[in-house]
């Protein structure tokens, strides 16, 4: 067995690496090719992370190499900030095209070539009909089209008016390309597809160079067979477009022939996975931009802090299959969870905090207690934490009037401060309006490092920071921006959740997490996985909720936050 036949076997099987390990070891491919082609139109989400892993997956495992083409066809939608932003992620996600990048704007010479070669052997024709009498006469699923009344111009007459679209002499919309293939063809990708629209537009790479643009069918497996792509894999959607992509092939002076295979795209619950949505989130206000943590978005993961490692877990998980299915949004966060519990640090802060005054410690004193970097990794260390009379614990750990099994703090209650003592509250402040402000509390000398010598316990450990020391902080929750599991993708706007983004303005950090760096996701201990966002300033750092502790999903659907 080659080393790479071990690869495959440890990632596991699905019908596409069949297929290709079928291909190579009949010899009928001795190396396999394949491409991520996404067209600059927006970021990358994670829908396309299944792609990315899939085709770069393919060409590591297999020993062959893949493409990062984009498909950049459409000047009136695609933009340079896009490109940028695509390379970033991808190579983010751990994938490497090497020098292997690629436009579709690269071929617009040779597949403008072709379109001309299909005109002379009777194959493509200019069509005059406006785009609705385009549509009209294209037929339904159970009506077959009607043929254009300009289908059966002359080569001459035809290759006349290419060229002058081509020259730019018309306007927008007056004519296309067509290919002329089947009016009444059982499938409508068959009837006299467009090859090229004419577009008076800039585009990013070729300027002002071209006033005619091909269509996607008719760039994209061409783009492929000029690549050489052995393997040419899609989305679901295109299964139907395939006999046209067959068709190109068949009847083009094609350098190979790339074969086109169909995988059931991500979907995911709470999750709205298009490009055109997620860019009427970002234009539309709703969001602070494509990087913002709420965002599906491989930028907006990132910026949560999601770790490439845990997106690369999940897809693995998921699989490919060729039927069409929902993935629960909570097996991500289990991946982020599986992924970020590994490597991220322990620390304390407090995001709701509550004063406490430890009436029995001396005025003035502080020490230094150890606390472990992480409880299952002795090689992460240790660190100093300091400990005075007044600390802040969180709100949500003290209970004036408990029900019965609330173990935390109450009047009369001892707990465990978390690398420190023993703490009984004695007494709660009130504010005129009787909100708690303040506790009282006496602490057991006895118990530093948290254990009593005389063998009692306690039935809770909470975590607290030093007053005097910690470190004033903004912290941002983040909640699904769709609190129906199915939202409508066609009334996005109207489907958002009100509670997607909560901020704390002043949460209480230990000084650790004011120097931790950005892209280290760090555990805030019994609170969850959190990182520093760009958006922090000297003194006062900013942090995101990248995944709570536990599954909170359960919760989002029955209407309450997470
Ligand atoms: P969107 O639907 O978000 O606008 P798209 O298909 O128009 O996406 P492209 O840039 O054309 O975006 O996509 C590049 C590649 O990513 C294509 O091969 C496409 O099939 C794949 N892809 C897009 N969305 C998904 C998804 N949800 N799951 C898996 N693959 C996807
Ligand atoms: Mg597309």
């Amino acid at each position: 067995m080659t080393a790479d036949e071990t690869a495959v076997r440890e990632t596991g099987q699905d019908f596409i690496r069949d297929i290709v390990q079928d291909d190579l070891q009949s010899g009928r491919h001795t190396g396999v090719v394949t491409r991520f082609p996404p067209e600059p139109n927006g970021y990358l989400h994670i829908g396309h992370a299944k792609s990315i892993c899939l085709n770069f997956g393919i060409a590591k495992e297999f020993g062959g190499r893949c493409h990062l083409r984009f498909d950049d066809t459409n000047p009136t939608k695609e933009e340079q900030e896009y490109i940028d932003a695509i390379q970033r992620d991808v190579q983010w996600l751990g994938f490497d095209w090497g020098k292997h990048l690629y436009h579709a704007s690269d071929y617009f010479e040779t597949l403008y070539g072709w379109a001309e070669h299909l005109i002379k052997a009777g194959k493509a024709y200019v069509d005059d009909q406006s785009q609705e009498e385009m549509r009209a006469s294209r037929g339904t699923l159970t009506e077959p089209g009607r043929n254009s009344p300009f289908r059966e111009r002359s080569v001459e007459e035809n290759l006349d008016l290419l060229r002058r679209m081509r020259a730019g002499e018309f306007p927008n919309g007056a004519r296309v390309l067509r290919a002329k293939i089947d009016m009444s063809s059982g499938n409508i990708n068959l009837r006299d597809p467009v090859l090229y629209r004419i577009l008076h537009a800039t585009h990013p790479r070729t300027g002002t160079q071209w006033k005619i643009y091909p269509s996607y069918d008719y760039a994209h497996g061409q783009s492929d067979a000029i690549e050489h792509i052995t393997h040419s894999i899609c989305t679901l959607e295109f299964e139907d477009h395939r006999p046209l992509y067959d068709w190109f092939i068949e009847n083009l002076p094609v350098p190979s022939r790339p074969h086109q295979y169909e995988f059931a795209r991500l979907n995911m619950t709470h999750t709205v996975l298009s490009k055109r949505v997620l860019n009427g989130l970002v234009t539309g206000g709703h969001v602070a931009g494509w990087d913002d943590p709420r965002m599906p978005t491989i930028a907006g993961l990132r910026r949560r802090g999601v770790p490439p490692e845990a997106i690369r877990d999940f897809i693995k998980r998921i699989g490919v299959a060729k039927a069409n299915s929902v993935v629960d949004a909570a097996m991500f966060d289990f991946s982020v969870r599986e992924a970020l519990n590994k490597t991220a640090l322990r620390r304390m802060a407090v995001l709701r905090p509550l004063k406490v005054v430890i009436e029995n410690y001396p005025e003035g004193q502080v020490e230094e207690l150890d606390a472990a970097n992480h409880p299952e990794d002795a090689g992460a260390g240790s660190r100093k934490i300091k400990f005075g009379r007044e600390i802040y614990v969180e709100r949500d750990d003290f209970m004036e009037n408990p029900p019965k099994k609330f173990y935390r703090l109450s009047p009369g209650k001892e707990v465990r401060l978390r690398y420190a003592y023993f703490i009984t509250c004695r007494e709660v402040i009130k504010n005129a309006t009787g909100e708690v402000v303040e506790l009282r509390c006496t602490y057991d000398p006895a118990t530093r490092g948290g254990n009593a010598p005389d063998g009692r316990k306690v039935q809770a450990t909470i975590h607290w920071v030093s007053a005097a020391h910690a470190v004033e902080s903004e912290v941002r929750l983040y909640n699904p921006l769709f609190a129906n599991p199915s939202p409508d993708a066609g009334n996005f706007a109207a489907e958002l959740s009100p509670t997607s983004l909560e901020v704390i303005g002043d949460a209480r950090l230990e000084p650790a997490l004011a120097e931790s760096n950005a892209s280290d996701g760090v555990q805030f201990e019994r609170l969850g996985y959190f990182c520093r966002d760009a958006d922090s300033k000297p003194g006062r750092p900013v942090f995101n909720r990248t995944v709570g502790l536990r599954d909170t999903w359960a919760k989002v659907s029955a209407g309450g936050k997470g």
